[in-house]
């Protein structure tokens, strides 16, 4: 054994799942109409109720959050590259059958799991991360439109 080269987990042909977090738009109830689709208005000292200019009638609206992916997507290992001048956690790289081999994506050793529940619980741990990070500097207006706080 070289004490200098870390050594690979997976093995050449190992199925592994991914860990990661997605960041997109998902469908949320409108929060101006409560997802009535219209709203009352006073105009002239009477009630109208008319369509909901914040979701213009549709009753939902498109948020953008991070989401944990509930089934992993799975990979399998086709090349294993160590390279002793990255960082820690960077050391021990994957390629993989279904991206390419040797032109592709790269796999860090950390976003790999052997089992579809560590992928999850991975995943899920990234993905509150993510959020918090993104709470610290952002706030959700009345329209679930995420804005930079103000200070
Ligand atoms: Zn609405």
């Amino acid at each position: 054994m070289n004490p200098d080269v870390p050594e690979a987990k997976y093995r050449l042909g190992q199925k592994v799942f991914l860990s990661a977090t997605n960041w997109g738009p998902e469908s949320a109830p409108c929060p101006k109409c409560k997802g009535q689709s219209r709203i009352v208005v006073e105009a002239f000292e009477q009630e109208h109720v008319v369509h909901c200019p914040a979701c213009r009638g549709a009753g939902t609206i498109q948020v953008y959050n991070y989401r944990t992916t509930t089934k992993p997507d799975t990979r399998t290992i086709g090349s294993i590259r160590i390279d002793t001048s990255e960082k820690h956690e960077n050391k021990v790289s994957y390629m993989c059958r279904e991206t390419g081999i040797g032109s592709g994506n790269i796999y860090r050793e950390s976003d790999l799991h052997s089992t579809e529940f560590e992928a999850q619980t991975v995943s899920a741990a990234k993905t509150a991360a993510a959020q918090a990070q993104r709470d610290k500097t952002h706030e959700q207006d009345e329209y679930g439109v995420w804005r930079e706080k103000r200070r």
